[in-house]
């Protein structure tokens, strides 16, 4: 038998939507990946199974071959630069959008601010082609405090209901980018296992369509 196609897949949003994808093509993994210790599992398709790792880590196991596909949001792609893997289709799952935020009353002119933001490149990017300087500051997570602290001026987070924002006494100020999760596959996978791929892509491509406008 061929080696299994390797798909990877992160906890949480993005593995909870897109397992309704691949269930109609009959994958569904054999333990309950959110329960499970284990980072590799088998599914129901003998063919395929499921790695777990972390959402940022998903191109870089997919780009080096670790994995055959995988499933990134665009927001960890474009922070990333999505390099050496192919993006053949938007899922439209884990929708939201990526902002700049900071409190009503901040006083934004004529100062240099600081940003604090785990997404560094993309916030860099964001102020550059509006001519700002800014000073970056790079976090790993609970962004929405930097402000109240005095930490920094803005953040640059993601934002779905808005209701982490404005629990926190902030308020979106500017829309960077719209974010969906993204099927990402392997550059050499792509050419050599073709035949198993194409139809796989099509399929989930269809799936996730349907989702999309039902
Ligand atoms: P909300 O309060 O609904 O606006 O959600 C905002 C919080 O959830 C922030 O901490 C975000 O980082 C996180 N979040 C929202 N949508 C997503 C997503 N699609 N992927 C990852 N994190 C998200």
């Amino acid at each position: 038998m061929t080696e299994k196609l390797t798909v990877a897949l992160s906890k949480g949003r993005i593995l909870e939507q897109t397992l309704p994808l691949l269930s109609p093509l009959g994958i569904e993994p054999l333990e309950d990946p959110e329960e499970s210790r284990n980072l590799v599992l088998p599914t129901t398709d003998p063919s395929v199974r499921l790695i777990i790792v972390r959402a940022t880590d998903v191109p870089t196991y997919v780009a080096y071959g670790g994995a055959d596909l995988g499933v990134a949001g665009k927001d960890v792609l474009m922070e990333q630069g999505g390099h050496g893997l192919y993006e053949p289709v938007d899922l439209g799952i884990a929708r939201c959008r990526l902002m700049v935020a900071g409190r009503p009353d901040a006083a934004l002119d004529g100062q240099r601010l600081r940003v604090a933001t785990k997404f560094v490149n993309i916030t860099r990017r964001h102020f550059a082609e509006k001519g700002r300087q800014v000073d970056l500051i790079k976090l790993y997570g609970s962004m929405e405090l930097a402000p109240l602290v005095g930490l920094s001026d803005l953040i640059v987070d993601l934002v779905d209901t808005g209701h982490t924002l404005r629990a926190n006494g902030l308020e979106p100020l500017e829309h960077i980018a719209d974010i969906s999760s993204r099927l990402v596959v392997n550059k050499a996978s792509m050419k050599l296992r073709h035949r198993e791929l194409k139809p796989l892509i099509s399929r989930i491509a269809e799936i996730a369509n349907d989702r999309a406008h039902r």
